[in-house]
């Protein structure tokens, strides 16, 4: 037997709504798993407390779905937990157990109530998309994104300002304890702050990549941003992304990516960002300074760019942001 789960939740508790939910989730389930009436032994709901207008084992009767023993039960009222939410546990008779399970709608997020502190690592070159999905996850899952190359921005930023070479060790070295990088989170997005001022902004700028690959390759740098970075992901469920969450930061990370593409594609991407925030950069100049910056990132001793041996490999170079994010989470639904 394989048990296939689904899940939904219900913007209002009426009747037509619990019928459409339930019978979308159903329909989706027997589709993705090209289900067959005669594999199915029985169907198990169950539905938060504050779901009283029709049971979903009702709803799915009458969306057509009778033809195995249906039940539906309440669930103990959990702390935080989803609402108006609608589970489903449907019994088959398949041996492979390789089967897709279903989350709808608000139920798309992992349970709050169940899961315990989690972190999504996704590691890989500049421009791969890493931060435009950390973003989407973190929003759709409602967890922090935590963007630790803001972090070597910063102090990236805080070298050229001060006229220090970010490649000199001894000088980066000697500038370390009157360093101060913070992040702080409003309007739901992540404020880099150097010395008490944002400069979120200011480390996108292109000169400030070079520059911060440069200083993140040294280890006293690399020791207190991990620190940090550590201490972020332990206090609550994050999406980071990086170059060494998987295999340095987070060993232990419950998800891990490895996030890449070409890099004509990369420097492309990154072209057109530098464009649209009004900065003019010679596409060819860009591509050779992200060639420069993987080698530099790679090659550096001390946690270098690698993909973890435990992490999924995503090819991001013919794929758009939505079809990223679905591969993303259909390997997250499967592994919780
Ligand atoms: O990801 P982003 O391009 O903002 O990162 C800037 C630089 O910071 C990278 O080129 C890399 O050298 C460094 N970095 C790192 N480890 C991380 C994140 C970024 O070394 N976890």
């Amino acid at each position: 037997m394989t048990i296939i789960r689904g899940a939904t939740t219900v913007d209002n508790d009426s009747k037509e709504e619990i019928f459409s939910s339930v019978k979308s989730l159903l329909d989706e389930i027997f589709e993705v798993n090209a289900l067959q009436k005669e594999e199915i032994s029985g169907f198990l709901f169950s539905l938060t407390t504050d779901i009283h207008s029709n049971h979903p084992a009702k709803a799915a009767r009458e969306a057509g779905y009778d033809f195995a023993p249906l039940f539906a039960a309440i669930e103990p009222e959990i702390n935080g937990g989803l609402e108006r939410c609608i589970r489903l546990m449907l019994f088959t008779e398949r041996k492979d157990k390789n089967v897709k399970h279903i989350y709808q709608k608000g139920a798309k997020a992992l349970r709050k109530d169940i899961s315990e502190i989690y972190n999504i690592a996704l590691d890989g070159p500049a421009g791969s998309g890493k931060s435009t999905v950390a973003k989407i996850l973190a929003k759709d899952y409602n967890i922090l994104y935590l963007d630790t190359g803001a972090m070597y921005r910063a102090c990236g930023l805080k070298a050229l300002r001060l006229g220090v070479d970010p490649k000199n060790r001894e000088a980066v070295e000697k500038m370390l304890p009157g360093l101060n990088v913070k992040v702080e989170y409003s309007g739901g997005a992540q404020h880099t702050i150097l010395d008490g001022e944002d400069v979120s902004s200011a480390i996108r700028e292109n000169a400030v990549s070079m520059a911060a690959s440069s200083i993140s390759a040294h280890p006293a740098v690399r020791i207190k941003m991990v620190e940090m970075q550590r201490e972020i992901a332990k206090s609550m469920s994050c999406v980071l992304d990086g170059r060494d969450i998987g295999s340095t930061v987070l060993p232990d990370a419950k998800f891990k990516f490895y996030i890449t593409a070409d890099s004509k594609i990369r420097a492309m991407r990154r072209f057109k960002e530098l464009q649209e925030r009004g900065e003019t950069v010679e596409f060819e100049k860009l591509h050779a300074e992200i060639v420069a910056r993987d080698k530099q990132d790679s090659e550096r001793e001390f946690s270098p760019l690698v993909c973890a041996d435990d992490a999924i490999v995503i090819d991001t170079s013919e794929m758009n942001v939505e079809s990223v994010v679905a591969a993303v989470k259909a390997v997250i639904q499967s592994k919780i």
